[in-house]
């Protein structure tokens, strides 16, 4: 189990051993986990796959930490569900939707901070602390009272009511920080050279942090039978999860769990903080930072870390990157949760409505197989959908009171 090396960088290849590290000392490019795939190969199996637990931890031959006890409150294995009413509305054929809605602490995170925490407590760290949109201050907060750590959250101060409550909720000093998440994550880049005793999950930690996310892609593999999909639509925040999804698929090919094939991997972003999907309209190999203003705060993130691997990703696969407005977003939210009885967060409504565009330009094809990333559970951001998810009718307590609004209704339905 965990068959790391070393870490690598991805700018120029120089190796670092594997310690609390992000940046390359030699030209400061991002530093990446780097793996024994051989000896991985001689020991993964399917059958070794399916004999493990009912979580991420099932793949932690691919994953950087684990060789004990994980830190795990259940994270991953959640249902692929095929999506055939929400394919009919779209025009597409086989859809699936990845329900990360279901994980413990509702998103997709607790994959990511469960590989973290892991890993911070193997290097003997004691405080846990991230720089958050909401989702990562939820998980590291649960996570580390799981792990008996001590958490720091930073969080903008303008978040979700709900997420700041389902933080605090475990114990974790809970720091309200007045500016956007791109403000939060430039002090915790400071604060993380002034405390080098934290494991800042996304900062110092990243490099371990970020291969959890593999897993949204080994899980789809495994849950189609060990087979490729040939187009998956991933949200983009920043631009991590993309990535390492896309590596994912590459890896089960490599260490031989699936035969080699190319996975189409296509970005959604939010209109209101789309530098990915504008460097890619643009054919840019330039991600410009923009000031965020949309309703999914937790991928608005106006200046992406891995923006630019992102759209390599994107570029190299054939896929492609859409932004959707606030109005498309709660149109995806109730399309989702009409055809499937899914409740997504702003993050689902966006990758629905991404997915609903891009099948509209035929960039997603009635004729692939599609797995649309639901990433968070809409029960945090129920404000989002506004006076739009209100009673059908308001009535008396009387029989005949309920005749005549039945029949309203029933009108309205007709029309
Ligand atoms: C953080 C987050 C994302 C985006 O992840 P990145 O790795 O930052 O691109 C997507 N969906 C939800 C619900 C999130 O919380
Ligand atoms: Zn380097």
């Amino acid at each position: 189990m965990g068959r790391i090396d070393a870490l690598r960088c991805r700018e120029c290849g120089r190796t670092h051993p594997a310690t609390a590290a992000h940046v390359c000392d030699f030209c400061f490019g991002p530093l990446e986990v780097v793996y024994d795939y051989p000896a991985v190969a001689a020991v993964m199996t399917r059958e070794r796959v399916a004999a493990g637990p009912a979580t991420i931890w099932r793949y932690a031959d691919l994953l950087p930490a684990g060789a004990e006890a994980p830190v795990d409150l259940g994270a991953g294995l959640t249902p692929l569900v095929r999506a055939d009413r929400l394919a009919a509305e779209l025009g597409l054929g086989e859809l699936y939707v990845k329900d990360d809605t279901r994980n413990p602490t509702g998103s997709f995170k607790d994959r990511v901070v469960s590989v973290a925490l892991t890993r911070a407590r193997e290097l003997g760290f004691k405080v846990a602390a991230c720089a958050s949109t909401g989702n990562l201050a939820n998980s590291v907060a649960a996570h580390s009272a799981r792990a008996g750590m001590e958490a720091y959250v930073f969080v903008p101060s303008d978040l979700e009511r709900v997420k700041i409550q389902t933080t605090a909720v475990f114990g974790a000093k809970l720091v309200a920080v007045e500016g956007s998440y791109d403000d939060v994550n430039r002090l915790c880049a400071e604060l993380a050279s002034e405390r080098p005793d934290w494991a800042f999950v996304n900062v110092n930690i990243r490099p371990y942090y970020s291969e959890g996310s593999k897993t949204l892609a080994f899980e789809v593999a495994e849950q189609l039978g060990w087979s490729l999909p040939d187009h998956v639509v991933v949200p983009v925040g920043s631009g991590s999860q993309l990535t390492k999804v896309h590596k994912g698929f590459g890896e089960l090919a490599e260490v031989g769990l699936v035969e080699r094939g190319l996975v189409r991997v296509s970005g959604a972003q939010a209109a209101g903080c789309a530098p990915v999907a504008t460097a890619f309209a643009e054919g840019s190999d330039l991600v410009r930072p923009v000031k965020p203003s949309t309703i999914a705060k937790s991928i608005a993130i106006g200046n992406p870390a891995d923006g630019w691997y992102a759209l390599e990703a994107v570029r190299s696969s054939g896929g492609a990157v859409a932004a959707v407005t606030d109005e498309e977003i709660v149109a995806g939210i109730r399309l989702l949760a009409r055809t499937e009885g899914i409740f997504a967060e702003t993050a689902g409504g966006v990758t629905i409505a991404a997915l609903a565009r891009l099948a509209a330009s035929g960039v997603v094809r009635p004729d692939e197989r599609v797995v649309a990333y639901v990433t968070g559970t809409g029960l945090k951001t129920v404000e989002a959908l506004g006076d739009g998810a209100g009673p059908s009718a308001v009535i008396a307590p009387n029989l005949g009171a309920f005749v005549d609004a039945e029949r309203r209704l029933e009108e309205e339905g007709h029309r």
